[in-house]
């Protein structure tokens, strides 16, 4: 017998415990929308046909001039990543050292001014510490041990939803975890004083609802007013209008470079805390040194070289802006092409119907790659108000399916999502929305 024999079986990760799941379907038109990693959306471009052909070929008004043919959706790593990763290769006097405990200093300055403002007092007057970590996950972590072991207030707060990993990343960190109802201003009064309060800080992680700046800069009053100190997780950095900058006083910052630079293995992100003083700030980082020596030693050095190549060069710095801006530009798409195949009474006043009309050819079948059949959709009239589908930032929809829904559709449609109704844009193609239409569709009537 074994001497672990007592051990039960854990759950899988509610999160990453989906693409297990969808790993182990055999069907053809499985979808997974659990996991926010960016895919792309491959286009053929169909050559030799006029713009009026095509209109006549399928009595199409939409993306006439392209047909999308999706031959599986891949995961993206930038041009400049692979730019920058070519003159890291191509450079002799790189070698393998390990990094100190704080990781790459370049990295770490850069980091600091990319998330709090190149002009920010706190990074001119050297009041900031940043510490390069694992990703997101491992800045939250490494700054809940570091509250857990030095600050006078154990308890934080974290939005209800938020994020599946935060109660875990905090509590084991040894905060004791409690909520706030996120977006609902009377609960922003927190009789806690000093308590510490987790924000994201931009493109909220499932809602894809963010405060107004109005909202902000409440929040920020108020926090100040209780004295509370703000843990930002900004994971979603520059896939929407970041939410924070200045006057929040004393705060901690994760920084991951998973989704805007599409870094997720590489695990690169960064910690910052913005202290009252330059004093303040290094010793502070002489804390965090011994929180992180027995946990990992010190972070990888690629991925963070990666990101300091793109960050110090201006021309780099660019073009990953603009290639950001086409991966925000295809989630944006893919929402407003989600709520067409809606149609729903409540949408009259957008005058979607009248728009659903053009889109004769909406649902398209393939036979491979092969273009077999279109015709109209039949999910005009959805119940319900789904407008939020565009509304909402970031890479998710929080589409309001409850639970039950979600199963029936991983059941009969074998669409694989969290089990809140989070899904994944970024997951979605052109010829992958009109199964998941199909799927809410019969899931909510
Ligand atoms: N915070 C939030 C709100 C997230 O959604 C995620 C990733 N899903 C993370 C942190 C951490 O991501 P990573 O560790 O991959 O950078």
């Amino acid at each position: 017998s074994s001497v672990f024999d007592h051990l039960v079986r854990a759950p899988e990760d509610p999160i990453l415990g989906v693409t297990v799941a969808y790993n182990k379907d055999p069907s053809p038109v499985k979808l997974n929308l659990g996991v926010g990693a960016y895919r792309t959306e491959v286009i053929l471009y169909v050559l030799g046909l006029l713009h009026d052909q095509v209109k006549i070929l399928y009595q199409c008004e939409f993306f006439s001039l392209i047909l999308y043919v999706d031959i599986g959706r891949k995961p993206l790593v930038l041009n400049v990543v692979r730019r920058a990763e070519q003159m890291l290769v191509n450079d002799s006097s790189r070698v393998k050292e390990y990094l100190p405990i704080v990781g790459l200093s370049d990295f770490n300055k850069l980091s600091a001014k990319l998330i709090l403002g190149a002009d920010s007092p706190a990074v001119q007057e050297n009041r900031v510490t940043t510490v390069q970590c694992l990703s997101g996950t491992g800045s939250l972590r490494v700054g809940a041990e570091f509250l857990a072991r030095h600050y006078h207030q154990r308890t934080i707060y974290i939005p209800q939803p938020t994020w599946g990993n935060h109660p875990k990343v905090f509590s084991l960190a040894g905060l004791s975890v409690k909520t706030y109802r996120y977006y609902d201003p009377a609960t922003r009064g927190l009789n806690f004083k000093g308590a510490i309060v987790l924000l994201h800080a931009c493109a909220h992680n499932p809602t894809g609802v963010d405060p107004t700046l109005h909202q902000w800069e409440q929040i920020r009053q108020l926090m100040r007013s209780k004295a509370l100190l703000p843990f930002f997780d900004s994971a979603y950095q520059m896939h929407s209008r970041l939410g924070f900058r200045k006057r929040w006083g004393e705060c901690l910052v994760a920084q991951s470079y998973a989704k805007n630079m599409g870094l997720y293995g590489e695990r690169v992100g960064a910690l910052s805390i913005v202290c009252r003083s330059a004093d303040v700030a290094s010793r502070v980082e002489s804390q965090l040194k011994l929180v992180i020596r027995p946990m990992y030693s010190n972070p990888p050095i690629h991925g963070a070289s990666i990101v300091a190549t793109i960050l110090k060069d201006r021309s780099m710095f660019q073009e990953w802006t603009i290639e950001l801006k086409a991966m925000a530009d295809r989630i944006i798409s893919m929402r407003q092409q989600l709520l067409m195949l809606y149609v729903v009474e409540y949408l009259q006043p957008l005058n979607h119907r009248a728009l659903w009309s053009k889109v004769k050819c909406y649902h398209m079948q393939y036979v491979g790659s092969n273009l077999v059949k279109a015709s109209g959709g039949a999910n005009v009239g959805t119940p319900g108000d789904w407008s939020h589908i565009i509304k909402q930032i970031g890479m998710f929809t929080f589409t309001g399916l409850n639970s039950k829904q979600v199963a029936f559709m991983t059941k009969e449609y074998h669409i694989y999502m969290t089990s809140d109704g989070r899904i994944s844009m970024a997951g979605l193609s052109l010829r992958t929305l009109p199964h998941l239409a199909d799927a809410i569709h019969a899931a909510v009537t």
